[in-house]
Order: structure tokens, then sequence, then C-alpha cells
């Protein structure tokens, strides 16, 4: 029983607020704060009455380190959840060391003015928390998150070391719009626009944007073209899972998703450096952002599936073992549950879990940690409780 904090109040922290107050036995308490306090208010509307979890809301600018320290400090929660924007995570780390609160986010740093993200800013503050006796828990959405967890299942219960891991995220829903983003469309365009790579022999390999295209035939889905991209997990897995050779990232693309962005690029609509525009100083891709759909409307319009996992290759009493573990969610289950597609689905109830652990000290360990560094067990068992279950299939299609 305990008082957490989710700063943010987007898609994704839409999902992990409705999962809380699924889970009154732990989150008693949630304090929603965000740059918009409507958004909050209205949130905290809806739910009240169906559930047992005490709301409040609170505007904060999360860049303000003083403003949100206090505001921590006032609130008293136990583990501050961001569900904010990769540009916050430092700020909102800076303010949980100050008012001695774990930490919990789904993507890593990214500065705004390069769209490169690495883990290094926010490793930095490894002695930092361990001093201060605090957890940080990076990455504990779908991917990053999952991902970090399944492949500390299959070492600790089906490899005794894993060679190869590609980590393939298929999301085969349609929303019936030409061209829209499932999470934030500015996040969403400078992870998919920027150079690919993967993790090989102790090094990474770079590719151009969308250059590696690979098919797929996705279990419960069916077959779909994918396409390399660079992701932040694949820095984390590379350190933490001995013996590892090759760590790849696939993600679906369609076709008309790709035609409107290769326009886009070509005409500098994805452009994050900022140009005037009638006198005022504006960032291409922000403005694009604010007239593509808010992904957060995109849930009564969307159906089919997703169906994210991880193939890892391996060793296992000394001969070769294959296995594949993933989980398939449905768009119109998933928003006739909590009103959203199953891109913030899929992030929103894995960020709920993570919160959990710290806050009932099933995970704890002071520092700065990714999720795979600990035990994952009874975060498996919860993601089979709270909404995504998973499958474990052995010697699966491959990856070539
Ligand atoms: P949204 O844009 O829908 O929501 C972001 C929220 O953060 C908004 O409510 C916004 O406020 C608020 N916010 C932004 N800046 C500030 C600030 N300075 N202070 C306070 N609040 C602020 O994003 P999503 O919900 O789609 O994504 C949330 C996070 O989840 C992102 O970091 C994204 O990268 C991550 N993600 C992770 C995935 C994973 O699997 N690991 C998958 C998908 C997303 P306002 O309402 O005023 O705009």
């Amino acid at each position: 029983m305990g008082k957490v904090m989710i700063i943010g109040c987007g898609g994704v922290a839409s999902v992990a607020i409705h999962k809380c107050c699924q889970n009154s036995e732990v989150f008693s308490e949630l304090c929603i704060a965000s740059r918009t306090v409507s958004k909050c208010d209205a949130l905290k509307a809806k739910l009240e009455g169906t559930t047992r979890t005490k709301i409040t809301t609170a505007q904060v600018d999360a860049d303000n380190v003083e403003e949100l320290t206090a505001l921590i400090q006032k609130e008293k929660p136990q583990v501050v959840l961001n569900l904010a924007l990769p540009y916050q995570d430092l700020t909102i780390m800076d303010a949980c060391l100050a008012a001695g609160v774990d930490y919990v986010d789904t993507a890593n740093y990214e500065p705004e003015d390069t769209a490169k993200f690495e883990y290094k800013w926010q490793w930095a503050y490894r002695e930092r928390y361990e001093k201060a006796g605090l957890t940080a828990l990076l990455g504990s959405g779908f991917d990053p998150g999952v991902t970090g967890v399944f492949s500390a299942y299959a070492l600790k219960h089906y490899f005794d070391e894993i060679n190869y891991i590609d980590i393939l995220d298929c999301n085969a829903g349609d929303h019936g719009y030409p061209f829209a983003t499932n999470f934030n469309p500015e996040i969403n365009i400078r992870e998919v626009s920027a150079n690919g790579s993967y993790w090989e022999d102790g090094h990474w390999v770079e590719t151009k944007p969308m250059e590696i295209k690979r098919v797929y035939n996705f279990p419960e889905v069916g077959p779909k073209d994918m396409y390399l991209l660079h992701h932040e997990e694949l820095e984390s897995l590379a350190l933490n899972i001995p013996g590892i050779k090759r760590i790849r990232f696939f993600m679906t693309f369609g076709e008309s998703y790709l035609t409107h962005l290769r326009c886009l690029e070509n005409v500098g609509m994805t452009s994050i450096k900022p140009i005037l525009f009638e006198g005022k100083e504006i960032v291409p891709l922000q403005f694009l952002k604010a007239v593509l759909p808010d992904p957060s409307t995109l849930g009564p319009r969307t159906k089919g599936k997703t169906n994210i996992g991880c193939i890892f290759i391996g060793k296992k009493d000394g001969k070769e073992r294959k296995i594949y573990i993933y989980n398939v969610c449905d768009h119109e289950k998933c928003y006739a549950e909590v009103g959203s597609q199953a891109v913030a689905y899929t992030t929103g109830v894995p960020a709920m879990i993570g919160a959990m652990m710290l806050m009932n000290g099933t995970w704890k360990k002071a520092g700065v940690h990714n999720i795979e560094e600990f035990d994952p067990d009874p975060f498996m068992d919860a993601l089979n409780r709270w909404g995504l279950p998973w499958k474990v299939i052995e010697d699966p299609e491959l990856v070539d």
C-alpha cells in the first residue's frame, strides 16, 4: 500500500493510471502531475468512483527541478513514474534524488537538439543513487522493458548462454488514417528517421535508415515487412547478457507509413533544426506533430493486433537451443478495457508493473539499473495477471 506520482498525462500515462487504479491494493494513492493539469483532472473525474485508489492532480513543469522537487516533497510518493517525454528524464532523476524517492521511466534520455538516445547520461547517476540508497529503474515499457525482462527470463530458465537476440516489434493495427503515429509523433519520427544500428561481435554496425528489410510471419498476425532500427535496449542488453554475439531490433512498417515518411523527410518536415517562420522560431517536426492525429485519439479507430517479442539463440547443456517469447495484444480489447490502443497499452502496463516492483519492495537495488538486471520471474507473473500474457515457442522461424 503506497503512493505513486505519475508525471505526464498522455497516451502511455493514461493506461498506467487506469492500471494503477485496478491495482488499488498496491497503489492506494496516486498523484497525476503534468504540464496541462486539465488533462489530469479529466482523467481523475473519469476514474473516481470506479477505484479505491485515491487520486490527486497537480500542475508541474518537469523541466524545472526545484518546482518538481517541491511537489514531490509535498506529495510524498514512494515512487515517481516518469511518463512525460525523454527530454525530462534527467530533471526528474535530479528531483527524485533531492526528494529521496525511487524513480522509474520507459524511455532513455534524449537531448532535444540531437536525436540520439543513449544511456550514458542516466548511467552517470549510478553513484548518486547508490549513495542515497535509492533505486532508479530504467526502461520499464515494452521495448525497452518487457524485452529486457524476456531476455533475463530466457537466460534464467532456458539457456546457459545466449548468443543471438532478435527483438521483433510488430504493430499490425489499422487506424484508417494514411499517416499517424501510435505514440508521441515527435519521439516516434526522431526514432525511425535516424540511422539504424545493431550490435555484433563487440561493436556497433551502423546502417542507413530502413536499409535492412526482412519479412517475418508473426504468430496470430501473419507475414509483415519489418526494418532494422537502432533501439535503446540494444545498448544495455549488450552489456548485461553474457556471451552475446549479436542483437538486432526490427519494427514493422506499412507501405503507406513509409511513403508518407519519405515525402515528409524530403520536404524537410521531419527536421529538428529550428527555422524562422513569420518572425517566430519553429521546429518543423514539432509543427508536424501539431497537425498529425493525436495518438491518444487513435483508440476507437484502431483494429488488429500487435505482436512484440524476442527470438533467442544460445546454448543449453552444450546443445544449441532457439526460443521465441512474445506477447500478442488486440487493439480493440485494449480500447474496451482502458480507452487506449495497444501501443499505449503495451507500454503503460509494464510501467505500472515496474512501479509496483519498487513500491512493494519486490525489486530493491540502490543505484541506476536497467530492467534485465532484476529477477524476471515476478515481473513475468505480473504480465500474465495484468493484461499482457506471453508465450514461449521452441524452434521458431528465424530471421536471416
Ligand atoms: P504523450 O506526448 O502522449 O504524453 C507526454 C505527456 O508528458 C503529456 O501529458 C505532456 O503534457 C507531458 N509533458 C511533456 N513535457 C512536460 C513537462 N516539461 N512537464 C510536465 N509534463 C510534461 O507521450 P506518450 O504517452 O506517447 O509517451 C510517453 C513516454 O513513453 C515517452 O517518453 C515515450 O518515449 C515513451 N514510450 C515508451 C515505449 C516503450 O515501449 N518503452 C513505447 C512508447 C512510448 P501535455 O499534456 O501538456 O502535452
